[in-house]
């Protein structure tokens, strides 16, 4: 019975010490303040979810404590890890000695077609508490660009030197052939062709970074499609001419765009010029407009060389020739079709292709019909005979 009375004080005891302890524990837990790693400083989720660009925070155990979408996309973090050992190695060092670090790295690509991705980084201490936060910038497409003016500029100096080497060179004949007029005229006279060029290259240079610098039309209005075409064909009227080429006008009178007619004289001059530089003589090049629900189609079809299908995909590109010898010998900048292209984008339309060697080719502007809606007014086939 003492037995069982010592036994049952024991269990009380015990079990009070239980108690005890459980409630002491509980108290401990509550009074516990929160582990500091997971605390942002105050402001700093706000400041994340806005950043356009990928925003990572490690806590002291190089943990990923927030990441933004972008950062997840782009692979740079995967479950809780970054997943970047180089940024992570400079997360540590910031985490060190508590200075700010900008680097650049790459990543392997996560895009299509991407091998790697490169990010401007920059990595800073985040409060008091060991964490560190990581800035990434994806520089892919401002690389694209750099490269892009990079080759540009390569190739206007290429295009360059031709007709200046050439005038150099003729005007230093010309001195040496000073007492030989017949020479003289001859010699002044290519220089004249060299300058013209000079000048033609200067001039499309001109426009291109006059509408590549704008991407949409400056102030548009209504245009009157008819005026643009003829105006357009009166410019090309001397070169077709020399070739009797016959410069055509048709389809739908009476239609407008929404745009700028300056813009629009110019694409259609480039077609026009063009189709008849890549024909041969006694051929016909027809302009004709139509309406195509909330646009204005005004295509150029010649019955030209036409383009081989490989290069159908590359003529829009500056400076892309078919055949460069053939591009010279006509006067070509090779930077027309893409001043085209800018003049239909710059528009908010397109210009698109179809050529088939040995038969011609048909190039299409389709541009924003005025007032949303192309209005047709039939109108007839008025052949425009070139002439001098
Ligand atoms: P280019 O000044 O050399 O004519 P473009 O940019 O206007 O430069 O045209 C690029 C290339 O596309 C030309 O060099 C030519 O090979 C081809 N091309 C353009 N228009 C035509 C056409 N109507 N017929 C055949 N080839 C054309």
């Amino acid at each position: 019975m003492e037995l069982l009375t010592s036994l049952a004080a024991l269990g009380g005891f015990v079990i009070g010490l239980i108690v005890m302890l459980a409630i002491r524990r509980q108290t401990e837990q509550a009074e516990e303040p929160e582990p500091v790693d997971d605390a942002l400083p105050p402001g700093v989720a706000s400041v994340l979810a806005v950043l356009p660009s990928s925003a990572v925070v490690l806590d002291r155990e190089d943990r990923v404590l927030r990441a933004s979408s972008a950062a997840r996309a782009f692979g740079l973090v995967r479950g809780d890890a970054l997943m970047a050992a180089e940024l992570l190695a400079l997360a540590r060092k910031v985490r060190r000695d508590g200075e700010i670090r900008e680097s650049e790295i790459e990543v392997a690509g996560r895009k299509f077609g991407q091998e790697t991705t490169t990010f401007a980084v920059r990595v800073a201490p985040l409060g008091s508490h060991g964490q560190v936060l990581v800035l990434a910038e994806d520089q892919t497409e401002r690389r694209r660009v750099e490269a892009v003016r990079r080759d540009f500029v390569a190739n206007v100096s290429h295009e360059l030197k031709t007709p200046v080497g050439a005038l150099s060179l003729l005007a230093e004949t010309i001195q040496d052939a000073a007492d030989d007029p017949e020479a003289v005229t001859r010699f002044a006279g290519r220089m004249q062709h060299e300058a013209a060029r000079l000048n033609y290259l200067v001039q499309d240079l001109i426009t291109l970074s006059r509408i590549q610098g704008a991407d949409e039309v400056p102030a548009p209005g209504p245009v009157p499609v008819d005026e643009a075409v003829h105006e357009a064909i009166d410019r090309c009227n001397t070169k077709a001419a020399s070739k009797d080429i016959t410069l055509v006008a048709g389809g739908t009178e009476g239609l407008n765009i929404w745009g700028d007619e300056e813009l629009l004289v110019t694409a259609l001059r480039n077609l026009i010029d063009n189709a008849v530089a890549y024909s041969p003589e006694h051929t016909r090049v027809v302009v004709s407009a139509r309406p195509a629900g909330d646009s204005v189609e005004v295509s150029v079809s010649d019955q030209g060389i036409g383009i081989p299908d490989g290069a159908l995909e590359r003529i829009f590109e500056r400076f892309f020739r078919v055949d460069t010898a053939r591009s010279r010998a006509t006067g070509g900048t090779g930077l027309g079709l893409a001043i085209v292209k800018h003049v239909a984008v710059a528009h908010g339309g397109e210009v698109t292709v179809w050529s088939k060697e040995g038969s011609g080719s048909t190039f299409t502007l389709r541009l924003p019909a005025f007032g949303g809606k192309a209005i047709a007014v039939p109108r007839t086939t008025t052949p425009l005979e070139a002439s001098t």
